[in-house]
């Protein structure tokens, strides 16, 4: 089974309501055995709700109990991400998981690279909340932009 964040394929669940469809990537994939899972919504959080940044760390530092994640009101919201990362992993058997193709920059789903903290747009090195756990469980995780990789993987 391949995981997607819900967003890539249509789901309005991004933090502002709308979604990050990718034609390219659902057509790529709608024949596959897939499951749509969105971290944020699994942890409890509404949708719409304010945008959120890892404060201090990436997401391996998160899980570490290093770094927080908090809202641009300043709310810390932690515990949603880490509940919603853990209760997915709950659900799936990672040796079932040939792939998971996660939305990039997110606090949950990012994975090379997500937003600094600052709610300025500027970015840094490391994963989202939900992608560390993946990795740390050992689940391969691509982003919606390596089109290339997911070709050669699915
Ligand atoms: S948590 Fe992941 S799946 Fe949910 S809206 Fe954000 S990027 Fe998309």
């Amino acid at each position: 089974m391949i995981l997607i964040s819900a967003c890539l394929l249509g789901g309005n669940c991004k933090y502002n309501g709308g979604n990050n469809l990718q034609e390219k990537l659902q057509a790529l994939i709608k024949d596959k055995d897939y499951r749509l899972i969105c971290p944020e919504v699994e942890g409890g959080l509404p949708v719409p709700r304010p945008p959120a940044e890892i404060i201090g760390g990436d997401g391996f530092d998160v899980l570490e109990g290093k770094a927080s994640v908090q809202n641009n009101r300043g709310d810390n919201v932690t515990s949603h991400y880490l509940k919603g990362a853990k209760r997915l992993l709950e659900e799936i058997d990672p040796e079932q998981i040939q792939l998971a193709i996660m939305k990039s920059k997110s606090p949950s789903c990012g994975l090379k690279k997500i937003h600094a903290g600052k709610f300025n747009g500027n970015l840094r090195e490391g994963p989202g909340v939900c992608t560390a756990l993946f990795i740390k469980n050992g689940i391969k995780v691509v982003n919606e932009k390596d089109m290339d990789d997911i070709k050669k993987l699915i």
